[in-house]
């Protein structure tokens, strides 16, 4: 099953993305974090991607659609995967949709995650993530170890006041119309009301997708 988790930053893809996953025995992919990786490593990739996420602007759709080939021909993803925030652009929908071709395969549906933006500044600027394995926390502060991997919890650059205000903006040019260009295009999409506890969200993501968690 080839899901794109679609929504505003900070509307709780990569909290409620490893939960789906598990719950359909799939792995995630998250452009972000492979992103984020590179940067760390000081690769190519990483020097080229880094201005552009200071800024909290997007990365050059050539930049994704070259990950995302990469990345789906792994055999980890033959079962499926759900695609964290690696459709932003209807460009990347359309390279996207011609890389799943190649292999027979397509977009079986699209979640968007809905939080009001007062909610969404609130959270990024509680948000900590780790170091290391990238696991988002809305309770725990800068400094702290990561319960998952014992890694060091840090803030993102761009989860400073400046760039998120950005990465609405960015959000509502860019990445919204790519929503309208799936539901005209007969992919099953489903609208999450995403407030309320992690819990009660992923079960309502799992029930629209029919998987009734
Ligand atoms: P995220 O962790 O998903 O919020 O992504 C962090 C940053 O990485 C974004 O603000 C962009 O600069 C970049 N990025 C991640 N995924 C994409 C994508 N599909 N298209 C363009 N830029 C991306």
């Amino acid at each position: 099953m080839i899901i794109v988790l679609f929504g505003k930053p900070g509307s709780g893809k990569g909290t409620q993305a490893p939960r789906i996953a598990e719950a359909l025995g799939v792995p995630t992919l998250s452009t972000g974090n492979v992103l984020r990786d590179a940067l760390r490593e000081g690769t190519p990739l990483g020097r080229e991607a880094k201005a552009f996420m200071d800024r909290g602007d997007l990365v050059p759709d050539a930049v994704i659609l070259g990950i995302v080939g990469e990345e789906l021909r792994r055999p980890q993803y033959a079962k499926g995967v759900i695609l964290d925030g690696v459709v932003r652009t209807v460009p990347q929908a359309e390279g996207l949709e011609k890389v799943l071709a190649t292999a027979g395969r397509k977009v079986d549906a699209v979640v968007r995650l809905d939080v009001p933006d007062e909610e969404i500044v609130r959270r990024m600027g509680l948000r900590t993530v780790c170091g290391k394995c990238q696991t988002p926390f809305a309770d725990r502060k800068p400094g702290e170890t990561c319960p998952n991997c014992g890694g060091t919890l840090v803030r993102r650059a761009d989860d400073e006041p400046e760039a998120v205000l950005n990465r609405l903006h960015v959000y509502e040019a860019q990445t919204a119309p790519v929503f309208d260009w799936y539901q005209r295009n007969g992919t099953k999409v489903a609208v999450i009301e995403a407030t309320g506890t992690v819990n009660d969200i992923t079960t309502r993501v799992m029930r629209a997708l029919g998987g009734g968690k």
